[in-house]
């Protein structure tokens, strides 16, 4: 046994320097950008205050999703009046919660209760009453807080049949999970300042048709505020592979080329707060065949990505609870892991953190300079006396991740001299002096000049 391990590893090492060695061979293959090296600019660390894992309230946690899942049925269609079964009573308890943290931070979080009706074939084609909660912490930065990061859960649940009130649904994984991390978001971040605004949400008729997720965009937008980043939490409670905690999974679309879209930097902006620790990127818009409430905000093309546990049983997901051949069907807590719900909570508060706490991001990025040797980026900036300037990222067209190829002070036209527009992508994201940088914008073609 001993023998073959080291034998393994003693291959494992090989293997390792065999691709070290590929790997600057491949270099030594390419020229260099620019001709002299890139540049090595000293980066800011990111803003102080981490969230703790150890802060995270795992008890919490659990005892948010045992509160939803006494409702019985959550199910949007089932009862909003009765305060013992129905989504009603799914509502109360996230209001509670919710309630309770604001007045401990010192009445600063908004709890809003926005009701509203929808309509879609799983309401019988007849407007449905239908209620979101949200807890709000407003920006302290006058322009700003008219930009606002969002986590949420949806807190409506479903048993077999999507059409059914009635059976019991308890809805532990999906999604009370989900619901439990906006709380716990809400919790960690209310006692700091931010300089954006922070929206905790937990919403209803996500299985109806992802009604209330569409509601939520509807409801940031009437208030003439932005969309900075939207955090779905669907199904991120269950990690019952061996070897858990694991990751959690991000998923993200990618924009018309397939590449890089508002999303798809959103999610390397959590991969870099939360750590690669923390999260697994999937660069696709969701799970096969499946859909959940960042679908709407990616439909009109703002930042939004989903969580969702790494590996799913599906026996514990839109099951009515029963038992079959000695099988157990049933979305229960018991299946849940609270050690990997924490880390997602942690995952989320973090992002939400340093997003928050940020510049606004560039806008209009683009690179022209093709037929040239240089490079040029361009992009336009609010003034913004907490800003320090802007990082130009880079990476190869087949890498995953931007890296930083420089730093700079002010907007406009930027020349990367001796750098080619055609073997890389491009980037720009602003940094603040707190060490705080805003999403990714990727560089897109400079439209060219209109013809006299
Ligand atoms: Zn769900």
């Amino acid at each position: 046994m001993e023998t073959r391990t080291l034998a393994k590893r003693f291959q494992a090492v090989k293997l390792a320097s065999a691709a070290m060695v590929l790997a600057s061979f491949a270099a030594a293959q390419d020229p260099a950008e620019p001709p002299g090296g890139a540049p090595s600019p000293k980066l800011l660390p990111p803003p102080a205050g981490a969230i703790a894992r150890a802060t995270v309230d795992d008890k919490a946690l659990a005892e948010t999703v045992d509160d939803l899942v006494a409702c019985g049925t959550r199910h949007s269609l089932s009862s909003w009046d009765d305060p013992k079964r129905g989504i009603g009573c799914g509502r109360d308890r996230i209001v509670a919660r919710f309630e309770a943290i604001a007045k401990s931070s010192g009445g600063r979080l908004q709890v809003v209760v926005d009701r509203f009706e929808a309509t879609s074939p799983r309401t019988h084609d007849k407007p449905a009453r239908l209620e979101n909660v949200y807890a709000i912490l407003p920006g302290t930065d006058p322009a700003l807080a008219k930009t606002v990061f969002l986590v949420s859960g949806h807190f409506d649940s479903m048993p077999s049949n999507v059409m059914d009130p009635d059976s019991d649904a308890p809805g532990a994984d999906d999604d009370s999970s989900g619901v439990a991390v906006s709380i716990e978001c809400a919790r960690l971040l209310s006692p700091g300042t931010y300089r954006a605004t922070l929206l905790f949400a937990a919403v209803s008729g996500e299985e109806q048709g992802l009604l209330g997720g569409k509601r939520l965009l509807d409801y940031v937008r009437e208030k003439g505020d932005t969309v900075g980043g939207f955090l779905d939490n669907d199904i991120v409670g269950a990690d019952f592979a061996p070897g858990a905690p694991h990751r959690v999974r991000v998923f993200s679309g990618g924009g018309p080329d397939g590449v890089d879209s508002p999303s798809r930097d959103l999610a390397r902006a959590v991969e870099e707060s939360a750590g690669r620790d923390a999260v697994r990127l999937v660069f696709r818009l969701d799970r096969l065949g499946r859909g959940g409430d960042h679908r709407p905000f990616v439909e009109e093309g703002l930042p939004a990505v989903r969580f969702t546990e790494p590996l799913e049983n599906y026996d514990h997901e839109h099951q009515t609870p029963r038992v079959e051949d000695g099988r157990e069907y049933g979305d229960w807590p018991k299946f849940l892991n609270y050690q990997f719900l924490g880390n997602v909570a942690r995952a989320n508060a973090e992002s939400l953190r340093r997003l928050a706490l940020a510049p606004a991001a560039p806008a209009q990025v683009t690179i022209s300079g093709g037929v040239t040797p240089d490079a040029k980026l361009a992009w336009t900036a609010a003034d913004d006396a907490e800003r320090t300037g802007f990082e130009i990222l880079w990476r190869e067209t087949t890498d995953p991740r931007w890296s930083v190829y420089d730093v700079v002070a002010g907007a406009g036209e930027n020349v990367l001299k001796g750098v080619s527009t055609d073997n890389r992508f491009f980037a720009v994201r602003s940094v603040g002096k707190n060490g705080a940088r805003s999403i990714p914008v990727a560089a897109i073609l400079k439209p060219p000049a209109p013809r006299k």
